[in-house]
């Protein structure tokens, strides 16, 4: 409802989706990683897992964690479709930018079986619309492996699952961001990055709206 508070119901700051009780107390993620952006309870730049283990990616934005109520909103968006979740996930986006914003937009793409049955991209809606917003240019690539669900795979699991998954036609601009709504385990943009650099991309840096804290400082 335009107008109203998406979170509470109460009436919305002017022009916006939210209430100011509801922004405040939204599970901002104040201090994260820098490569990996999860959550970290002291100050470093960097988590132990990036420390041991360096990503290919070089830096994550993620304003939010994904806990109530954006896991909800993300949930309506993705898998509902929601244009007014996914506005609202875009704005929020839009609140915590990354500091560079890099020579193009990227989205995660789709292999073309699971786009046919799902029908949505939840990263691709979020890259074009703050491509529109930013005026940044965008990006794409293919994804020529279909990759059965990464639910249930551990963090190396994963990884294998998406070698080579994906693709780029031509040589992509020098500094990516990549655009998803959730980033979980880092293991889609590592796939991703990995295979922009392989193609002559020289950086590639995550943006998303919510990091699943998964506590590992
Ligand atoms: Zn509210
Ligand atoms: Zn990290």
């Amino acid at each position: 409802m335009p107008g109203y508070c998406a979170f509470c119901l109460a009436p919305a700051l002017a022009g916006q989706g939210w209430c100011l009780a509801c922004l405040k107390t939204l599970p901002w993620n104040r201090h994260a990683c820098r490569q990996c952006g999860d959550p970290v309870t002291h100050e470093t730049p960097l988590c132990g897992h990036c420390l041991v283990e360096p990503s290919t990616f070089t830096a994550t934005q993620a304003g939010l964690m994904y806990l109530e109520p954006i896991k909800e909103l993300v949930h309506d968006f993705k898998f509902h479709a929601s244009p007014r979740a996914g506005t609202l996930l875009a704005e929020l986006m839009l609140l915590t930018p990354p500091a560079d914003l890099g020579d193009a937009l990227l989205s995660v793409p789709m292999h073309p079986s699971h786009a046919r049955t799902r029908g949505f991209n939840q990263s691709q809606w979020l890259a074009e619309r703050l491509s529109r917003q930013l005026d940044a240019p965008m990006v794409s690539a293919n994804r020529i492996k279909d990759s059965p669900s990464q639910r249930t795979l551990n963090r190396r699991q994963r990884a294998a699952n998406l070698a080579g998954a994906f693709v780029f036609e031509s040589v992509p601009p020098a500094h990516l961001l990549i655009i998803d709504d959730v980033v979980t385990t880092g293991s889609t943009g590592h796939a991703l990055a990995r295979a922009a650099l392989d193609a002559g991309a020289e950086r590639v840096d995550i943006w998303a709206a919510a990091r699943t804290p998964l506590g590992k400082d």
